[in-house]
């Protein structure tokens, strides 16, 4: 495994950290080592133990990235989730949860936390009042998402930080949204990052599969439940990881622009009524996202006029697909109210912002142009 690569920049990162070196047969590039057994004498290596050459290299790839001691790889995003919150709390425990989290993320707390006797708090984390007062003496872990699905909500990951250090809680941040490439939650303090990396750090639409990053002392926790808990990824899907992790920064890099171009081009247009766009100075969180972050990210949400079907709207676009996973090389759209937050009361729905209007957007590596005419033609085919 090439070490040392901690100094490198980014992108010499994504190419080279922790590929593993073929020492038999001198090819360029990883050798993929699908073999779930090994040779009981000389090694210690099984699949479910985080060990196997594949997962330690991608592991390194993205500890690199994150500025982590150390990382682990599941199958997915959600594994990823439940295995970290499950191996840090116990009975009795309290934690503490950003008001807009990932669906997924909800549906767990809310039906699984319970049954393992988890309490749980769900709040606005940046009102500090209210950050203060939803502290109890068994808080053990805050937990957040920055940039938020679908509203582009920005944390402020330094004071989540400074609350979590001064009332011995661990922090842990779901980085899915920003990836490594825009902003690096260790950097100011935080304890933990999780990444889909289903979504950009696949970023092709073809691997399922999720990340923790952080000290050596609190992964080994992690390490050691998990190994129980078996949501494991597989060796050949690690070896794609690796493989997509190489583009991650063109590819991040390019989407940021083309994301900022068209929330620009959108707030412009006669026919949407509201762009959420970290990289917007109207953006309400614009000055806290400006410090933490390197760049603003593919994602972003708009609300058509309310003249305007938001279903005829979608299927008069034509490079833009409607689709409900995000962060691929291609542009895909999808209406939170029927899709991600469908199951949602629609007053709770519309009070948290998340109007029938609104459209999230996840910006692909198109050229601007053809993304700015696909929507400049099917706004104005259904405008009024
Ligand atoms: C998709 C997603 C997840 C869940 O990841 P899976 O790989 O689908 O399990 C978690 N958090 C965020 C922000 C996501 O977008």
């Amino acid at each position: 495994m090439s070490n040392n690569n901690n100094k490198k920049n980014k992108s010499t990162k994504c190419v080279h950290s922790g590929n593993l070196v073929d020492e038999k047969y001198f090819g360029n590039i990883s050798p993929l080592y699908p073999s779930i057994t090994y040779d009981f004498i000389k090694s210690d290596v099984y699949p479910r133990y985080f060990n196997t050459p594949n997962q330690m290299g991608v592991c390194k790839k993205i500890s690199d990235l994150e500025n982590a001691e150390l990382s682990l790889l599941f199958g997915s995003g959600l594994g990823a989730i439940a295995t970290t919150m499950l191996s840090l709390l116990k009975q009795g425990d309290h934690v503490i949860l950003q008001d807009s989290l990932y669906g997924g993320t909800i549906n767990l707390v809310n039906t699984e936390f319970k049954k393992f006797g988890i309490e749980h708090s769900y709040v606005d984390v940046n009102d500090k009042k209210k950050l203060d007062s939803s502290l109890k003496k068994n808080s053990k872990v805050i937990y957040v998402e920055s940039p938020s699905n679908p509203l582009l909500n920005i944390v402020d990951l330094s004071s989540i930080s400074d609350f979590a250090k001064s009332n011995r809680l661990i922090s842990v941040i779901d980085n899915t949204f920003a990836s490594p490439i825009n902003q690096n939650p260790i950097d100011v303090g935080i304890d933990l990052v999780i990444h889909s990396a289903t979504k950009y750090l696949g970023g092709h639409s073809d691997i399922l599969a999720g990340s923790v990053s952080g000290s050596k002392e609190k992964i080994e926790v992690i390490k050691s439940s998990g190994l129980n808990f078996g949501s494991n990824i597989s060796e050949y899907t690690a070896w794609m990881l690796e493989r997509s992790i190489k583009t991650l920064k063109i590819r991040v890099n390019a989407q940021n622009d083309n994301a900022l171009n068209l929330a620009k081009f959108l707030s412009e247009h006669n026919f949407v009524s509201k762009v959420f766009y970290p990289g917007l100075e109207n953006h309400k969180n614009h000055d806290i996202a400006k410090i933490q972050m390197h760049g603003f990210g593919g994602m972003l949400s708009f609300e058509l006029n309310s003249s305007i079907d938001p279903i005829k709207f979608v299927s008069d676009l034509k490079i833009i697909k409607p689709t409900m996973s995000l962060a691929g090389v291609e542009s895909t759209i999808t209406s939170p109210a029927l899709s991600s937050h469908k199951k949602m009361d629609p007053d709770i729905r519309r009070e948290l912002g998340i109007s029938d209007n609104l459209l999230r957007f996840s910006v692909g590596i198109e050229d601007f142009e053809d993304l700015m005419l696909d929507l400049d033609n099917a706004l104005t085919k259904n405008g009024k």
